[in-house]
């Protein structure tokens, strides 16, 4: 093991607070400890990043990242920062005097983790200050992110990342980690290529994601009523994508309309609009965003709770990455696919205005196998995955298929009737026209063509003309008719229509019962105990974030405000045992929320702790006269923990001077600062008063302060 840890999971959690490694991750590490080459393919969330950053932290030398976007380079450095770790990124937004300063704390060794732009990484200038570096403080690694932008079979090709192969001549030595989400194995041939990887380990996580809820719901005639019914049940940010620019805009007007924090996001808005609504997004200040596809790509928000397909996705891939942008925090989240048949029609009939030929195929092919998703009966996942050449055991339990199994029907004989229809209109005729003849409608063109003297004419009446569909597609659907896809769609009968004509063969469909969500039937207006404090602690994370102007995600995840909203940690040490929260992290944010947690327990007369043992010892010492370096030195602990022990039992009431540690003008002085901007975070105070002031002194004045003032 590298350095003063014990272990990699002792690692982790003192970087970033996390008490286990997700699935791949430690075997990984370690094989980046030893200086591989690694390609590392893993699904969205999966937490590829932490497998590049946590080597780099505990290897000498610099690790330099490759990132396709100056969005994504920002996200992962606030990130990194706030957890106390030296990170930077260079890019074309900084002045000369920035871009000196952060080169200048690259050559004294404070930061690990470099992230630059290919473009960038790539000029002479550049390359010139890299061999400098390798000198100086020596290169740990490169990491390409994404990268699959190496590779035209990908679907961002990225020229700039072709050149990256540079990097190998000229640095031979320094291992290179590359790493991507995109699957297939054309593209994993394609990087390891282009990037001359050496001999590298490939490892390829499953693409399951099983914290995500897959279901498809069929959109009803009031698709944005169904659609606010679907919003209104889910909890937390989301992403609603729409096909148009204008359906984007028409239901973003309309959430706002109906009281829900919306904003839309597409190619057509200026571009610090657009902006605008990304940023307001990520920090929480609106719960949703309506966008096109053009939104999404370098989003690194992982609380995302649902993603909404209100128009049918163009493939099953990007159906996939789009739906995969929920719950990259691990923790439960919901894709649900709006399907219309109307919808449909429109795509098919798009595609066959493409003039290529080529392209029309692999259109309707990808087209095919969106609705073998969508109207499929099976496990969602096993659909899906099979998709990415992946088996599947199959009932994940966790999609609309596996929890509501729609109920198998035998309908040999409606199908008898449809199909003897198809027969008797000369197999001439789209689905519309069949039902319209079986159901005896009165319609101009019936009487046109002669089909109300046809011996199938009526004899369906006692079915819906949605019943009647629905036996339609799941005919198509299981191949027992055909239906053409040049021009107008016309159904043709094919041998399976024949058996069933013979009673060969029985015809079985899943039925469709009313189309209410999962969501929508747990929904429970009544909110947990845990669920009020848990709002509580959200509003302190938005507070705090925007305090620092940063993602309130950035502060704490999604998983480990729950925990503390279970756990109730009421002191410090307590705090730090969440999972997600780092020493530094608790130094920054503990006693913010622990007071909250306090707060609340106290308000729902829950037992608010005795001094631990710890504390008590502490408090002892005090009683002895000893100042904070003599208890430190006698309990060999660090002086900021028996400040903070000191703080806890101010807190809790018991009779601490403070005078003792700091002078009136400092204590003034405090005080005064606390009353401008307020006691929630410490770091404020101290960029405001400076060296003179201890983060111990802020401590212990705020505690005071916080137990006058109530
Ligand atoms: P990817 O790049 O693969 O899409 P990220 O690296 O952004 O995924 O990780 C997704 C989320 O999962 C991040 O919020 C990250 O902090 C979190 N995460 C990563 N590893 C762990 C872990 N071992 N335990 C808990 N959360 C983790
Ligand atoms: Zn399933």
């Amino acid at each position: 093991m590298v350095s003063q840890f014990s272990s990699l999971e002792n690692a982790l959690k003192h970087f970033f607070g996390y008490d286990q490694f997700r699935p791949g991750q430690k075997q990984i590490i370690n094989e980046a400890l030893n200086n591989k080459d690694l390609l590392v393919i893993m699904p969205t969330g999966g937490g590829k990043s932490l497998c590049f950053q946590l080597p780099a932290l505990l290897k000498p030398g610099l690790c330099v990242v490759v990132s396709p976007l100056i969005a994504l380079m920002q996200d992962q450095v606030d990130a990194l920062l706030d957890n106390g770790i030296g990170a930077t990124f260079l890019n074309s937004t900084l002045n000369r005097k920035e871009l000196q300063s952060r080169e200048n704390a690259i050559l004294k060794g404070k930061i690990k983790l470099l992230y630059v732009a290919p473009e960038r990484l790539l000029n002479e200038t550049f390359l010139t200050f890299l061999d400098f570096l390798t000198e100086k403080i020596g290169l740990s690694s490169f990491a390409i992110d994404e990268a699959h932008c190496v590779s035209a079979w990908g679907h961002d090709f990225r020229p700039e990342y072709r050149q990256l192969k540079t990097l190998r001549f000229r640095y031979s030595m320094v291992p290179m980690f590359a790493l991507t989400a995109t699957a297939t194995k054309r593209v994993r041939e394609d990087i390891i290529e282009q990037l001359g990887l050496e001999n590298p380990t490939v490892h390829l996580a499953s693409f399951d994601r099983p914290n995500l809820y897959y279901e498809v719901q069929a959109k009803s005639r009031r698709s944005y009523a169904q659609l606010l019914n679907y919003v209104r049940a889910q909890e937390g940010s989301g992403i609603i994508y729409c096909l148009s620019r204008k359906n984007v805009e028409t239901i973003a007007s309309r959430l706002q309309q109906d009281g829900i924090d919306a904003l839309p996001y597409h190619a057509g808005m200026y571009d610090d609009e657009r902006a605008i609504n990304q940023t307001r997004f990520i920090r929480d200040d609106v719960r949703i965003i309506v966008a096109t596809i053009a939104f999404g790509m370098g989003i690194n928000k992982p609380d995302v709770r649902f993603v909404v397909h209100y128009d049918l996705p163009r493939n099953l891939e990007s159906y996939y990455q789009e739906s995969g942008r929920a719950g990259r925090d691990g923790e439960s989240a919901n894709c649900a696919l709006f399907l219309s048949f109307g919808d449909l029609k429109r795509i098919e009939y798009l595609i066959d205005q493409k003039s290529d030929k080529k392209e029309q195929k692999v259109a309707r092919q990808q087209l095919r196998q969106v609705i073998d998703y969508a109207e499929g009966t099976e496990c969602r996942r096993t659909i899906i995955l099979r998709y990415f050449g992946q088996q599947y055991k199959g009932n994940c339990d966790n999609c609309d298929n596996c929890k509501n199994p729609k109920p198998i029907e035998d309908w040999t004989i409606e199908a008898q009737k449809f199909l003897s229809c198809v027969a008797r209109c000369q197999e001439r005729f789209g689905m519309s026209h069949i039902i319209d003849v079986l159901r005896g409608s009165k319609k101009k063109k019936i009487e046109k063509y002669g089909h109300h003297l046809l011996s199938t004419y009526g004899i369906g009446k006692e079915r819906s003309i949605a019943e009647w569909k629905m036996l339609g597609r799941s005919l198509i659907h299981q191949g027992f008719v055909n239906e053409t896809t040049d021009g107008f769609p016309v159904l043709k009968l094919n041998k399976y229509s024949w058996e069933i004509f013979r009673n060969e063969r029985k015809v079985e469909i899943a039925v469709t019962e009313s189309l209410t969500s999962k969501a929508l039937n747990d929904y429970n207006p009544r909110k947990a105990e845990s669920d009020l404090l848990l709002d509580k602690l959200r509003q302190l994370r938005k507070h705090l974030a925007d305090q620092n102007r940063i993602a309130p995600y950035v502060v704490f995840a999604d998983s480990s405000l729950r925990l503390m909203a279970q756990i109730k940690p009421q002191t410090i040490d307590a705090f730090k045992k969440i999972s997600g929260v780092t020493a530094y992290k608790a130094q920054q944010y503990g006693d913010s929320f622990v007071s909250v947690i306090r707060e609340f327990c106290q308000q729902q007369s829950l037992p608010t702790p005795l001094p631990t043992a710890s504390n008590m010892i502490t408090l002892q010492l005090y009683q002895q006269g000893l100042t904070i370096p003599e208890i430190a030195e006698r309990r060999n602990l660090k002086e900021s923990t028996i400040c903070t022990h000191l703080a806890e039992l101010i807190n809790m009431n018991q009779p601490i001077d403070i005078n003792r540690f700091i002078s009136e003008e400092k204590k003034a002085m405090i005080i005064k600062c606390i009353e401008t901007i307020g006691d929630g975070s410490l770091t404020p105070l101290k960029n405001h008063l400076g060296d003179d002031y201890s983060y111990n002194e802020l401590r212990l004045v705020r505690a005071w302060y916080r137990r006058e003032k109530d």
